[in-house]
């Protein structure tokens, strides 16, 4: 059983990533919702579309450089992990949407 190494602050440098993006995906340019952001015209799983997660180019989460990090909307998230060996596998993404909000 393998255990990702997301370091403490983690969340700060994720919520610093996009908000130097201004939580627009680099993929797709979808702008996603920020934390709070509840539009009660959107559904749940819609909402999780929006989703802004941080990705780690070279699939290392320990590795926090600026320039190895990057905002994706979940889809494109999915993406990135689907089509390449990474660490993460795709359950693992879905419980990160859950939790970073
Ligand atoms: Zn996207
Ligand atoms: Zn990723």
């Amino acid at each position: 059983m393998s255990k990702t190494r997301y370091s403490k602050d983690w969340k700060q440098i994720a919520t610093a990533v996009k908000d130097a993006s201004n939580w627009r995906c680099t993929k797709c340019d979808r702008i996603c919702l920020r934390p709070g952001e509840k539009p009660s015209e959107l559904t749940l799983s819609q909402r999780r579309v929006y989703n802004l997660q941080v990705h780690h180019y070279n699939f290392d989460p320990s590795d926090n450089r600026k320039e190895n990090l990057g905002c994706l909307c979940s889809g494109c998230h999915l993406h990135y992990h689907r089509f390449r060996r990474g660490n993460i596998s795709p359950g693992q993404l879905s419980l990160f949407q859950l939790n970073d909000a």
